[in-house]
Order: structure tokens, then sequence, then C-alpha cells
């Protein structure tokens, strides 16, 4: 019985590198009898009720992704979809980011509100970028492996979650390695195919999975919970009705593909850096770990040097223009209740501007 699922997430494009390293990983982990391998086209792309995101909410036990994306990035566009855990903590060393070291940083703690209902299993996010050899990434998956729990339940297609919370599918059970759906899951899709049955495969091991799906690519913000203080700026600022909230009042992305492609307005005026834009060119906005100071608000910086409040209200402008709404500038959804203030309990001012939003004035 396996112990641990890895899923390599493909690159957007067909780079003959990328697919060489990916296929690579794969081929090496034909010889793990605990790893249980699965193929998805890009993770981000992946559509919420499609096959791909169906097959990752059937995983049950530990996960190791390995993706081109920032493990941030990576992590919260699982948590949104219902595939939730702990973070993985992992061995592997990212090499020293060259191009980043002008780049202020901020040192900040994190004091976002977290998700709702992770269970205890682990998910492990690596990013492929970090080393173009198979070796590295193997040989953690094998200590990760080494170190998991047994799988109660293979993989299956899951059944769709509501609002991104599974909680209803997926009892948790704090602090095990596993959770124990209600049901068993649904017969494998169809698309689900097996690989062709090779030497490895005698060897105990399980054949690899490789999840088909026609996915377009994709443009959203992802938010991460473990710096996202619910403030609502991002819902103020967006006027494409991207965000909204659930049933807790908790920020979501609600319509995520109402999002402008290229865009990332809502990522500068988010106070904590707690939007992703996994496929923007800047590390800050893509999901870096590091906090990007120049993407810090300074109100008093509005009216004269850009700065990254004015850089997003001029995007947010274009965007408007562009589908034949009128440029608003400065004059809807100012980020008004954190910036230039330090983290804390709501004062009396916060107060006063929550009752005034909720008056609609
Ligand atoms: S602006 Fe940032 S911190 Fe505030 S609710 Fe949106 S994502 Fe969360
Ligand atoms: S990038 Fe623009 S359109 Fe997309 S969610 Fe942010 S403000 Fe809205």
């Amino acid at each position: 019985m396996p112990k641990l699922t890895v899923v390599v997430s493909q690159g957007q494009s067909a780079d003959p590198a990328k697919r060489a390293l990916e296929e690579a990983i794969v081929a090496a982990l034909l010889f793990e009898r605990d790893v249980e391998a699965v193929v998805i086209p890009h993770l981000y792309d992946l559509k919420p009720d499609g096959t791909g995101i169906l097959c990752l909410q059937g995983i049950r036990g530990d996960v190791v992704v390995l993706s081109w994306l920032y493990p941030r990035a990576a992590h919260w566009i699982l948590d949104r979809n219902g595939i939730k855990g702990r973070f993985g903590q992992t061995l592997i060393e990212p090499p020293p980011d060259d191009d980043d070291e002008d780049e202020e940083k901020e040192e900040k703690p994190d004091v976002g509100i977290g998700a709702r209902d992770v269970p205890g299993r682990a998910i492990t996010c690596l990013d492929l970028r970090w080393h173009k050899a198979a070796d590295p990434y193997v040989q953690e998956i094998t200590r990760l492996a080494s170190e998991a729990s047994v799988q109660t339940v293979s993989i299956g297609l899951a059944a769709p979650s509501v609002n991104g919370h599974t909680s209803q599918q997926q009892p948790v059970i704090p602090h095990s390695g596993f959770v124990i759906p209600n049901s068993e899951p649904p017969t494998p899709h169809a698309a689900l195919q097996d690989s062709p049955p090779s030497a490895a495969a005698s060897n105990g091991a399980p054949p690899v999975q490789r999840i088909e799906e026609d996915s377009a690519r994709r443009w959203y913000p992802v938010i991460d919970f473990t710096r996202c203080t619910n403030c609502m700026e991002c819902l103020d600022f967006c006027l494409f009705g991207v965000y909204g909230v659930d049933r807790f009042e908790t920020i979501l992305v609600q319509q995520p593909d109402n999002c402008r492609k290229g865009c990332p307005a809502c990522s500068r005026v988010c106070p904590e850096n707690a939007i992703i834009f996994p496929q923007h060119k800047t590390p800050g906005i893509a999901g870096a770990p590091e906090r990007s100071a120049a993407l810090k608000i300074d109100l008093s910086k509005l009216f004269g040097a850009p700065d990254a409040l004015q850089l997003a209200v001029q995007e947010r402008d274009v965007e408007l223009v562009a589908v034949g709404r009128g440029a608003v500038g400065a004059t809807v959804g100012m980020p008004k209740r954190q910036a230039g203030k330090d983290h804390g309990p709501k004062d009396e001012l916060d107060h006063l501007l929550d009752k005034l939003d909720e008056m609609h004035l």
C-alpha cells in the first residue's frame, strides 16, 4: 500500500527541458513501492470541477506536489480547491535568488486568520525551478515517504467541494496522518489513465496515473491565509466582482475567472502581501516567500512619486477602460483601514469606518 502520493504538475508550455525533468522524476518513482505518482496538467489552470481537481480531492494521506510554482502559491491553490493539509517541511534548499538580490525585503510576522478545517496530513510543495536534475527531488520524496503513514484509501475522484470547504465530506482528524472519508470514493473517471505496465510494476510499485484535462490558461488571485487578516480591502478595491465572502464572512476568491488577465492590481493594495498571482513575473506577487517592501502601500505618496497603490489604480483603470467602463482613479475602493498602521485589534476609527461601510455612504 503506497504511503505517499506524489503529484507532478506539468509546466504550461511544452518546454522540452521542463518535460524531461518531470518525466525523469516520474520514471524514478516507478521503483518506489511506497509512492503513488499522479501527473496532472498545470495545477493553476485546472478547472474547479474538472477531472484534475476531483482526482486531487480524492487523495488521502500525505502528498508531495511538484510544480513550476512557488510553494506558497501551490499550497493555497490546493487549499482553495478543498485539498487541505498542514505545510509539509522539506530539506531541499532552494538556490539563492540572484535576480532578487536588490529587491528590498520587509520583515513582518504572518498574522493571518489561517485556513479552516485543516486535517493533520502534510502537503509538501516543491518548486521544480529549484534544481535542474531529478535526483534532489527523488531523494527528498524517498525521505518523506519513509516518514509518512500508510494511506487508508488510494486515489480516486472525490465528491465536489462547496466553496472550497470539504469539511462535510472529510471529517478532520487532528494530528493523524490521514483523513477517513464518510463513504468510498466513486470509481475513478475514464480520464484517469494508468501508465503502460513496466518493469517497475512487477516490482510492486503502483502505476503512474496521468490526468487528461482540456485546460486553457487561467489568471486569478490566490489568497494566502497565513497572511490574510480578512480586512476586505481587496473586496472594496476590485470592481470586477472577483472577491466575495463565505458564510463565515471570510474573504474568498468567488469568481476567479472574472479577473482581468495580466492585471495584478489588488495584490498591490493588500496590506499583507497575501494576494498571489502565481504567473506574475515579480516574485513578490507570484508567491515568493519573502515579503516585498516594494509592494507596501504608502498613502502619502499617492499623489507624488508612483508607488504600489498608484500603480494599482492605473492598472485597474486600464482594465475598466478595456471593458468599456470609465476610469475611476483613486475615487473608489481605496485602502483605508490598514495602510500605514501596525497590526493589532481594531481601534475606534476602524469601527467607525466599518459602520460607515455598512451604511453604504
Ligand atoms: S486585502 Fe489582503 S489581507 Fe485584506 S482581505 Fe484581501 S487578501 Fe486578505
Ligand atoms: S487583479 Fe484586478 S480584476 Fe483581478 S481581482 Fe484584482 S482588482 Fe480584481
